[in-house]
């Protein structure tokens, strides 16, 4: 019986997902069962408006009716060959994907971590043979608090203990400096520096948007030094700050490019760099590789996800109701808050006091959000989210700050 389980329904698969399923997350006990744009509904039928889009994977929305076309017509044809053959939708994936981001050449995957590696190991390489630094001695640039994935290398960058703890030893070649700071950034390049890799948003650490300036300045030292800039928008990316990628809001034009999340609306995994011919050209035959990494149902589904992106405008939607969004949560006063910040329709809502309880009141008012860093709540609804339903989030958001 769809949405008319009892209570006990939901507390018996929250304690066989307990049983059975590693502890690696501790998600809020609501119990999804179906989706349809902006809303889900739980086990028991109730439903709630979702704030958090999967990380930002669902900009489109749940299920978007175009990009489930896409997956139901392609799954009737091929799902997949394997890079060994080709397939008739790769060639149209990847131009599509250059054009819409003004590149030259792309380089599809299936998680966000496996493009980050992808893009790690293309500076790298390109670091060898262009910038000739010695063999082994390649360095790569990032900040403190990124937040860029989950594999060994990645989390062996990290700044946070939680991601890092017991799971060394890491991988040598990479050197950290606070983010926002550019004069650290130029003081830690070094001849064998190949690459600066960054969020324009950091949004795991809490939503932290770098001062006005930071990106131009950033690009402009690595053009200076022939260090090429690898822009993370694997979260940022694809309207949800209001702009195609975040760091057009400061003009800038990375060297390549980090994509995932929505580039598949939440249907599919699907990653993806993008970048120059002299970038990627380092890739040749057999030196990277992935079973899944541009197979034909992925390249449908994320050709379908990039339609819904350009043709609903989904860029200027963010910007428009995330200033809205901003302007009406400025407006609540409560001691427990700290700071509000947001680009687009990506907003962070600090606090003096831990994020989880609010997001469980947040639960029971209908909205489902997700702390980030303890202290900061989320809030990054579907980007195709309607005006009225946007006022109903925001109402409900002033009920649970009222004292
Ligand atoms: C989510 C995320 C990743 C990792 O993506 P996965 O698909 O979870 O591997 C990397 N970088 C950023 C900025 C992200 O938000």
């Amino acid at each position: 019986m769809e949405g008319q389980q009892s209570r006990g329904a939901a507390e018996e698969l929250i304690q066989l997902e307990d049983r059975w399923g590693a502890h690696n997350y501790r998600p809020l006990d609501v119990v999804v069962e179906r989706a349809e744009g902006v809303w889900v509904w739980d086990v028991q039928g109730r439903r709630y408006l979702d704030c958090l889009s999967a990380y930002s994977a669902l900009n489109q929305g749940h299920r978007h009716p175009r990009i489930m076309q896409a997956l139901a017509e392609q799954a009737g044809r091929v799902t997949l060959t394997s890079r060994a053959f080709r397939n008739d939708q790769l060639p149209r994936f990847v131009a599509e994907l250059c054009a819409l981001c003004g590149m030259e050449m792309a380089l599809p995957m299936n998680t966000g971590a496996e493009a980050v590696e992808t893009a790690i190991k293309a500076a790298r390489r390109w670091g060898y043979t262009h910038k000739r630094i010695p063999p082994e001695r390649a360095e790569i640039v990032v900040c403190e608090n990124n937040f860029h994935g989950r594999t060994t290398t990645i989390v062996g960058f990290s700044s946070e203990l939680l991601y890092r703890d017991g799971f060394g030893p890491f991988t040598p070649g990479f050197r950290s400096v606070p983010f926002g700071d550019a004069e650290a950034l130029e003081e830690a390049i070094t001849p064998n520096t190949c690459a600066f890799l960054f969020e324009p948003v950091q949004c795991e650490a809490g939503i932290l948007i770098p001062p006005e300036g930071y990106l131009r300045e950033a690009a402009g030292i690595c053009r200076r030094h022939r260090v090429l800039l690898l822009a993370d928008e694997i979260q940022t990316g694809l309207g949800r700050t209001g702009a195609l990628l975040a760091c057009h809001h400061e003009e800038v034009q990375p060297d390549l490019v980090i994509l995932g999340k929505a580039l598949s609306g939440g249907v599919y995994p699907v990653s993806a760099v993008v970048s120059s011919r002299e970038v990627l050209e380092v890739f040749r035959p057999g030196s990277h590789g992935s079973t899944y990494g541009g197979n034909p149902l992925a390249c449908a589904v994320a050709r379908a996800a990039l339609r819904v992106i350009e043709e609903e405008r989904l860029p200027d939607r963010s910007a428009e109701l995330g200033a809205w969004l901003l302007y009406e949560l400025r407006r609540l006063r409560h001691p427990h808050i700290k700071e509000i910040r947001g680009r687009g329709l990506l907003v962070g809502i600090e606090l003096l006091v831990p994020a989880r309880p609010y997001c469980e009141k947040l639960m029971d008012l209908g909205l489902l959000c997700k702390e980030t860093h303890d202290y900061v709540i989320r809030l990054a609804p579907p980007l195709i989210i309607a005006e009225k339903d946007l006022a109903w989030a925001a109402t409900q958001l002033r009920k649970a700050f009222e004292r």
